[in-house]
């Protein structure tokens, strides 16, 4: 399998990197082909903006997503995101590991969200969640984070992390097509032993070496609604 890692944390030395290392050494071992995008490393340019395409299909206005569309066909997206595209289109699996900030991934990863998965190939029209141009791909989420793990889940004071990740989880990756598998979480990172980050990278590998047995979480499929979107149990 095509594994593409895109990786965003700041600090070579950080944990969040340690994952990311040990992920490419799994996953080579494993008999994958891995590329990587270290967004820091790269000085990823987050901002998605009218420099994104090298000549523009209308120079007066710019709406970013019509843009896009017109870029992939005329082959104008800027080099920069046209070689992240490459990668993905090559991937079977995507990983994104980062730390979460403020119950969401860094800004430069969400700036690779924003200028990477383009309108025209990854989603437009009705091609998203199961029709989504990323469909028979899937999606791994490994993050680390501050807060303990009793602090999240139905009751508990954060509420579940699937509902903070959702904008992630559903509204991004599972939009685009890809089957999304249940995150990898490192709790309380900063805060715990160097033997338990230990546990943290043993259970990771564990989880990596079993990848492909894993159920992917349930998200809404097109035949489930009806031409104006609405729920097919809906009321006429
Ligand atoms: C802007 C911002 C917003 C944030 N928002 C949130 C939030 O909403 N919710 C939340 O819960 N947290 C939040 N945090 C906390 C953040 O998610 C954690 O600090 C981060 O995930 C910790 O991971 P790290 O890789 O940065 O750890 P690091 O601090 O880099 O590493 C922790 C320790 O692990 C050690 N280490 C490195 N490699 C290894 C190894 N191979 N084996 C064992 N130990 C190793 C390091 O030396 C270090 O001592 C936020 C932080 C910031 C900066």
């Amino acid at each position: 399998m095509n594994v593409l890692i895109v990786h965003a944390h700041p600090e070579p030395q950080s944990f969040t990197t340690a994952l990311r290392d040990l992920a490419v050494e799994t996953l080579q071992g494993l008999g994958h082909q891995v590329q990587q995008s270290d967004l820091y490393a790269m000085n990823w340019n987050p901002v998605a903006s009218a420099a994104d395409f090298t000549e523009r299909a209308n120079p007066e206005y710019l709406v970013y997503a019509l843009e896009q569309r017109e870029g992939v066909k005329s082959d104008r997206l800027a080099a920069d995101i046209r070689g992240e595209l490459d990668k993905l289109l090559w991937a079977d699996l995507l990983i994104l590991n980062f730390p979460l900030y403020w119950f969401s991934v860094p800004a430069i990863l969400k700036g690779w969200i924003d200028r990477v998965l383009v309108s025209g190939i990854c989603y437009g029209g009705k091609r998203f969640y199961d029709q989504g141009g990323l469909a028979g791909k899937k999606a791994l989420v490994s993050l680390t984070l501050g807060g303990r793990e009793h602090m999240f889940g139905e009751g508990a004071i954060h509420g579940p992390l699937e509902d903070m990740l959702r904008p992630l989880l559903r509204g991004t990756l599972a939009y685009v097509g890809l089957e999304v598998l249940p995150p990898f979480v490192a709790w309380h990172v900063p805060y715990i032993s160097d033997a338990a980050r230990g546990d943290f990278l043993r259970a990771y590998q564990a989880r990596l070496q079993g990848l492909e047995q894993d159920a992917a979480l349930e998200f809404p499929r097109l035949e489930q609604f009806d031409e104006r979107l609405y729920p097919r149990t809906h009321p006429l």
